[in-house]
């Protein structure tokens, strides 16, 4: 990759940066034990039952055909009805979530190399930000938990402008938000559809991080499978 006038980079966070699938497999652990659901089920399966309805309710809510409201307490009452709970599963689902995400925003995972990344990056004057289908109070939790919070310029969330990768207005969102044109930005992300596709049809320049390496480089800039393949890319 070539970088043209390069001052910014964008980056997803969740398991691009911040190890979602670790941290969120300890707090789903967390929330099982706290709400005692080892009398239905054992934790391999309420923990795949979950994932399978999470990462279904995501897809929808990528593409704008759900709302954040839905996804948070469906992904809960979902589970909870196909492990067979019994009860008012709309009000223990909320409760489930809150505390869900309330521990998932403490805990501390890192992709590996992503804090030496963004520690070099930030040295040699790049401006770094995140652009995230997160939600907001919780990315920047996440931020702080890792302990790079005070390496990110800009958090730019969907959920500030009501817009998610890899819709096109996000994109015009964040760059209005850091005062930059398309040519000076590069992104950085482990989703080809949501991070890569959308960044590039925005006119960015785009790095797909991409650690299993099974899906094609397609339109994307360069591709690594570390992080740390990243850092001689910028001078
Ligand atoms: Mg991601």
């Amino acid at each position: 990759m070539t970088p043209r006038n390069v001052d910014t980079i964008f980056f997803d966070l969740d398991n691009t940066l911040w190890w979602f699938d670790r941290n969120s497999a300890v707090s789903l652990r967390n929330t099982f034990e706290r709400y005692d659901l080892g009398r239905l089920v054992g934790f391999e399966e309420f923990y795949q039952v979950y994932e399978r309805n999470n990462s279904a309710l995501w897809e929808l809510y990528s593409h704008g055909l759900t709302d954040k409201d839905h996804l948070i307490l469906e992904r809960f009452r979902r589970t909870l009805q196909m492990l067979g709970h019994k009860g008012d599963l709309t009000a223990l689902s909320g409760e489930m979530n809150r505390f869900y995400l309330n521990d998932l925003a403490q805990q501390p995972y890192l992709i590996d190399g992503a804090r030496e990344l963004l520690e070099t990056l930030y040295d040699r004057g790049y401006c770094l930000c995140i652009l995230s289908n997160g939600f907001a109070g919780i990315q920047q939790g996440k931020l702080a938990s890792g302990g790079i919070d005070h390496l990110i310029t800009h958090v730019v969330l969907s959920d500030d402008c009501g817009i998610t990768k890899p819709l096109p207005g996000i994109y015009e969102y964040a760059q209005r938000v850091t005062g930059t044109e398309p040519e000076q930005i590069v992104m950085v992300g482990d989703s080809y559809n949501t991070d890569i596709v959308g960044a590039h049809n925005a006119g960015w320049a785009t790095i797909f991080y991409n650690p299993d390496g099974r899906t094609p480089q397609g339109v994307a800039d360069a591709m690594v499978t570390r992080l740390s393949q990243i850092t001689p890319m910028f001078s």
